[in-house]
C-alpha cells in the first residue's frame, strides 16, 4: 500500500512519537497548578513547544496560542473578530476557494447579520489584488484568505495581500494549514495579523494546532472574543486544560520540520516531477494544479468521463489517493467549479517526506482501462 494522501494528513514522525511517549510516561502535572515539580515540568514543556512553533514561523512565542487545530482556529478568528469589532462594521472578505472551516463559518456569520464578500479566484486558483481592492469597504473588519489551497496547492500572494489590508487598516487572517511544514514561513517579513494551522499536516499529532495572533512591539494584541470560555489558559483566549502530550508532539514536529524542510522539499519535488511524467501517458488527462507558484507535493488531475470515486475504489488496494478534500466528503469540488473546470471530479495525489520513488505503472494501467 502506497500512501499518497499527505494533504489530508501525515503519518507521525517517529521522533515525534518518541518525544510524546517519553513525555507521557513521566509528566502528568497540570500546568495551571502551582509550585510543585510535576506542574513546573508541564509548564516548561509547553514553553519549549511554544518556542519551537514560534521558531518555525520566525515569530514571538507569546504570539502562539495552542488549540485543537485549524478548524477551531478559523472559527475562533472569524467569530472572535466579528464579535469584538461589530461596533466598527459587519463586513468580512474571504475567497470562494477557502476550506470549509472558513466557508461554513462565514455562512453562519451571515445568519447573524454579517455581510461576507467571497472573492473569485483566477485560473491558477489565486485571488487577484484588483478584486480585493474593489471589495474593501469602510465597514470591513477582517480579510481572510488562505495561504495555500488544499485541493490544488495554489499559493496566494499573502505578502502583498497583507500589505494592502494594512494600508486600509483592516485586520488580515490567513489559513496556513497547507503551507506550514511544506515551505518556509517568515512572519517577521510577512505581516499577517492572524494565522491558523494544524500539527497533523507536518508529521505531528492530530487534534492540536496553533493560532498566531500578532502583538505590537508594546505587547498589545487585537481584541478578540474567545470561542471557548472557562479557565485562564492560553492568556484567557482558549480555556481548558492543555493537551500536553499533543503540544509536546507539535513542538517537536516544528523543530524537525525546520531542520529538515530544505532537504525534503527537493525530495518531494523530484518525485512529483517523476509522477507527472508517468501520468502524462494517460491521453486525456487534465492537470488542475497550477504549474508554478504551488506547494510541493500536490498533484490534482481529472480524466474526463471517468467516475473518480469508482476508480479510486479500484485503486485503493494499492494506493491511498483522494477524490476530494477529506472535509467535503461526497461533494463535488467547489474549487474546480470556481476555476471554471467542467470536471468537478478529481484525483488528488499528495506526497510527503516519507514518500519513496514510486512506480505508478499499475495506477496508470488501471486508469487507462477506464478511458
Ligand atoms: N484549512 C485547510 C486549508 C485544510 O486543508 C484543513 C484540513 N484539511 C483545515 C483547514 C482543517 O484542519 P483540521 O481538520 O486539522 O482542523
Amino acid at each position: 500500500m502506497i500512501y499518497l494522501d499527505y494533504a489530508a494528513t501525515t503519518p507521525l514522525d517517529p521522533t515525534v512519537i518518541e518525544e510524546m511517549y517519553n513525555f507521557m510516561k513521566s509528566c502528568y502535572g497540570n500546568p495551571s497548578s502551582k509550585y510543585y515539580e510535576q506542574s513546573e515540568q508541564s509548564k516548561t514543556a509547553i514553553r519549549t513547544a511554544r518556542e519551537r512553533v514560534a521558531n518555525l514561523f520566525n515569530c514571538k512565542p507569546e504570539d502562539i496560542l495552542f488549540n485543537s487545530g485549524a478548524t477551531e482556529g478559523n472559527n475562533f478568528i472569524l467569530k472572535g473578530i466579528a464579535d469584538a469589532y461589530k461596533h466598527k462594521g459587519q463586513h468580512i472578505i474571504t475567497s470562494v476557494a477557502e476550506h470549509k472551516a472558513i466557508l461554513s463559518t462565514c455562512k453562519y456569520l451571515e445568519t447573524q447579520g454579517y455581510d461576507i464578500t467571497y472573492l473569485p479566484v483566477n485560473k491558477q486558483g489565486v485571488v487577484e489584488l484588483e478584486s480585493l481592492e474593489k471589495a474593501f469597504r469602510n465597514d470591513t473588519i477582517l480579510v481572510s484568505i488562505m495561504w495555500a489551497n488544499n485541493e490544488i496547492g495554489s499559493i496566494n500572494d499573502i505578502n502583498t495581500i497583507s500589505k494592502k489590508c494594512k494600508e486600509q487598516g483592516i485586520l488580515f487572517h490567513t489559513d496556513a494549514t497547507q503551507i506550514v511544514g511544506k515551505l518556509p514561513i517568515d512572519l517577521k517579513q510577512i505581516e499577517v495579523d492572524f494565522l491558523t494551522c494544524s500539527a497533523h499536516k507536518l508529521y505531528g499529532p492530530k487534534g492540536i494546532g496553533a493560532t498566531f495572533i500578532r502583538s505590537s512591539k508594546y505587547g498589545r494584541k487585537p481584541k478578540i472574543t474567545p470561542l471557548i470560555h472557562g479557565g485562564a489558559q492560553e492568556n484567557g483566549l482558549r480555556a481548558g486544560t492543555e493537551s500536553l502530550h499533543n503540544i509536546v508532539g507539535f513542538g517537536k514536529a516544528c523543530e524537525i520540520s525546520q531542520s529538515e524542510m530544505n532537504n525534503y522539499i527537493k525530495h518531494i519535488e523530484a518525485i512529483e516531477n517523476d509522477i507527472i511524467e508517468q501520468l502524462k501517458t494517460l491521453p486525456t488527462i487534465q492537470f488542475n494544479s497550477p504549474k508554478d507558484n504551488k506547494i510541493p507535493g500536490i498533484i490534482n488531475f481529472s480524466i474526463p468521463g471517468i467516475n473518480n470515486e469508482f476508480a479510486i475504489k479500484m485503486l485503493s488496494e494499492h494506493y491511498s489517493i483522494s477524490s476530494g478534500s477529506a472535509c467535503a466528503i461526497g461533494e463535488p469540488s467547489h474549487v474546480l467549479k470556481e476555476l471554471g473546470n467542467e470536471e468537478s471530479d478529481y484525483f488528488r495525489i499528495s506526497l510527503g517526506k516519507f514518500t519513496k520513488n514510486i512506480d505508478i505503472t499499475e495506477m496508470v494501467n488501471t486508469l487507462k482501462q477506464f478511458t
